[in-house]
This record gives C-alpha cells, sequence and structure tokens, in this order.
C-alpha cells in the first residue's frame, strides 16, 4: 500500500503530467533548423562587467519532462520543443552555426547553450552535434566561457571526457537545477527527481576537470513555501553548499504557460515571488554574516516560451528592482538592492506575517494534502475522464 506522502505526490504529479501530455497532443509546425530564440544579456566574467550570448536551441524537450511525472513543476520549456519528436540528424548544428554567424563575439565573451533540458544527455542532444558545436566555439578566441546545462545523470566522465577533449582554454560552466539543498522541497514542491546524492555525485566528477566548473540553480519560492521558508531554505542551503559549487543562481519562480505553478496561480492558489524576497535575502545574508565563498547570480530571467510573469513588485517601483538586479548582475554590487524602497514594501511585509501567523503553522504535508481535496481532485478527475 502506498504511504500518504506518496499517494499525495501521485496526485499531484498526475495532474502536472496531464497539463504537459494536453499540449503534447497539439498539432504544431516546428522549424528544426532553427533556434527557438536568442538573446543578450548582461553578465560578470573575471570582475567585470560583460554581455553574454544565450541561444536557445530547438530541442525535442527535456526527458524528465515526458515521463509519468511530468517534469518540474514550474518548468514550461517543454512548450517550445517538438515535444518529444526527434530533430533530424545534424540540425543542432545547423541551429547553432544559423545563429552563431549573427553575433561578433568579440563583443560577448560568454556563450550560454540552452536546450530546454539537459545539453549533455544523448537521447536529448546528439553527442555528435554537441561536438562539432563545441569545436566551433573552442576556434573561437573571443569566447571565454560557455554555459550549459544538464541534470546530475548526465554528467559522467564520458560526457565530461567529451567536453574537455574539444574546449581547450575556455572555462565550461554545467548549470544543474538543484533547487534547494532540502530533500523534502525539492521533491514536493518542485518534483525535480533527483536526490542530493546524485548531484553530489556529478560535482565531484566536475571537480576533477580543471576548466569545468558547476553551476547551481537555486528555487525561489516554489509552490507550497510561504515567502518566510522560502527565504530560510535558500539561505540554508547557500550556507551548505560551500565547496559544492562553483557559482550559484538564484532563480525566483516566474509562470510559465501550461505548468503546474500557472495552474495554481491562474486559480488564486500560488503567488510567484515579489521582487522583495530578494531584498531579504541579502538582508539576511548580511545579518547573520553569511559569507559566500562562491560568486551568486540572480537569474530566472531566460527562459523560452517567455514566461508570463516574472517577479515582481508593483507598478510603481519593477523599472528600479529590474535596474537593480542588473546592476548587481554586471558589478555584484548589492546595494541598489539593498536600498529600493516604494510603498508596496510595507504590503509585502504584511503578506510575510499573514503567512506566519496562518500557513506556516501547517505542516507543508497537510497544506498540500488541503489542496489536493479541495481544488485537485476534482479538476484531475475532469482532466483524466
Ligand atoms: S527544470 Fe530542467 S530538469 Fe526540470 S523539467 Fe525543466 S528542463 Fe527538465
Ligand atoms: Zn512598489
Amino acid at each position: 500500500m502506498l504511504d500518504n506522502k506518496t499517494h499525495k505526490k501521485r496526485l499531484l504529479t498526475q495532474l502536472n503530467e496531464r497539463l504537459k501530455s494536453r499540449e503534447r497532443i497539439k498539432s504544431r509546425t516546428i522549424n528544426c533548423y532553427k533556434v527557438a530564440h536568442s538573446t543578450v544579456n548582461k553578465g560578470f566574467l573575471n570582475g567585470e562587467s560583460i554581455e553574454r550570448v544565450i541561444f536557445f536551441l530547438r530541442s525535442k524537450g527535456c526527458e524528465w519532462s515526458t515521463t509519468e511525472a511530468g517534469g518540474c513543476f514550474m518548468c514550461g520549456h517543454y512548450f517550445g520543443t517538438t515535444t518529444g519528436n526527434p530533430l533530424p540528424k545534424g540540425a543542432f548544428y545547423i541551429q547553432f552555426m544559423q545563429e552563431y554567424r549573427k553575433y561578433d563575439f568579440s563583443k560577448y565573451p560568454m556563450l550560454c547553450i540552452y536546450n530546454a533540458g539537459s545539453i549533455l544527455n544523448e537521447n536529448e542532444i546528439p553527442q555528435e552535434d554537441l561536438y562539432q558545436i563545441l569545436k566551433e566555439i573552442n576556434d573561437n578566441k573571443n569566447i571565454k566561457s560557455i554555459v550549459l546545462e544538464s541534470r546530475p545523470a548526465y554528467i559522467t566522465d564520458e560526457t565530461l571526457d567529451l567536453i574537455q577533449s574539444v574546449i581547450k582554454d575556455q572555462v565550461v560552466e554545467i548549470g544543474i537545477g538543484l533547487e534547494s539543498m532540502n530533500e523534502t522541497i525539492r521533491d514536493l514542491c518542485i518534483n525535480k527527481g533527483f536526490t542530493f546524492k546524485e548531484y553530489e555525485e556529478a560535482i565531484y566528477k566536475i571537480k576533477r576537470y580543471g576548466n569545468i566548473k558547476a553551476l547551481k540553480y537555486l528555487s525561489i519560492k516554489p509552490l507550497f513555501l510561504t515567502i518566510q521558508e522560502s527565504i530560510e531554505d535558500t539561505l540554508s542551503t547557500l550556507e551548505k553548499l560551500n565547496g559544492l559549487t562553483d557559482i550559484v543562481s538564484l532563480e525566483p519562480v516566474s509562470v510559465q504557460s501550461g505548468t503546474l505553478v500557472e495552474f495554481l496561480f491562474t486559480n488564486g492558489i500560488y503567488q510567484p515571488p515579489k521582487g522583495w524576497i530578494i531584498k531579504e535575502l541579502f538582508i539576511e545574508l548580511t545579518k547573520r554574516n553569511i559569507n559566500l565563498p562562491f560568486e551568486v547570480r540572480i537569474g530566472g530571467f531566460e527562459f523560452f516560451p517567455i514566461p508570463e510573469k516574472f517577479i515582481s513588485n508593483c507598478p510603481n517601483c519593477d523599472k528600479k528592482l529590474y535596474k537593480a538586479i542588473d546592476l548587481y548582475n554586471s558589478t555584484k554590487d548589492p546595494s541598489g538592492i539593498l536600498t529600493l524602497s516604494c510603498q508596496c514594501y510595507g504590503d509585502f511585509k504584511s503578506l510575510v506575517s499573514v503567512e506566519n501567523e496562518h500557513i506556516a503553522k501547517i505542516d507543508l504535508e497537510e497544506r498540500i494534502s488541503y489542496l489536493i481535496s479541495e481544488l485537485l481532485l476534482p479538476v484531475r478527475t475532469k482532466l483524466t475522464s
């Protein structure tokens, strides 16, 4: 018999999977020889402010999204893919080259290549394509740093050897969505589908390669957590990551279409994070004297399909918020974030108090049970019938 926690988790993942598979059956015409999107954003490299280029390769999607679990609750990258249909041989390399030729990389020393999943998973991108792409990058001495993404399962000696056999002088960052150090949060609130042990094994492999670095994504305010719980979880994760990462990107949850996050947001059950949560995090880091021995970025803006809603405060101060985040990302100076002020800060503080008073006292599993019985069960029945 299933224990209570497993049963609740199954109901959530079934709904998550239903939401994804509804999109899967919609017919769509996709050009497999053109990237889904590319953009330029601020960055920081070797102590200097830089601009970096981001390619969103058109892909078949993250394998974790095609499982019965339906992928991570906040992730809608799958809807910008061929939803599991394989791409023609060599298509990734063609996509890459077409976009690559458009940019003058003497202005952009960092190139991020995302494939809406794990670029090191041979089932998602053939190693031959990856090899060819990396070879082009290696020949371009203007590019100093490359960012790739992968789940830990595909970070193997074989894939790391492949990278190192091609990339000679540049630094390669491998982004992994650890999201939280807390196994329950990673499982129940994010549906990540891997354990800390798996993450740790990947990190120890990466450490053996001098020019390959580990970049960690941490989820800010995932489903079912209060603001304060998310702050505490992030601070505790940051403290425990000492020696287990080279860079951390704090990723405030955004609302991407077709996800469980969007479903709960449109039903008034979930509120994406306010920008103030970032200010609170920086205040607490200073107050608690937490010195982090790795670079910290603020991310969560670079997704495809572009989310419906990002971290925000109010129309009067959103511009200041984004400017402060940009300033932080390109200088590592948090003063713009720490000095943010607006009338809406008071509303945020009141919300924190209300959540602490009324929600934090309810055990996380009990909260989820309530949601399932009140809202998810009737909807799931409709979706499965
Ligand atoms: S967040 Fe990453 S691992 Fe999770 S479903 Fe999206 S692409 Fe896959
Ligand atoms: Zn405001």
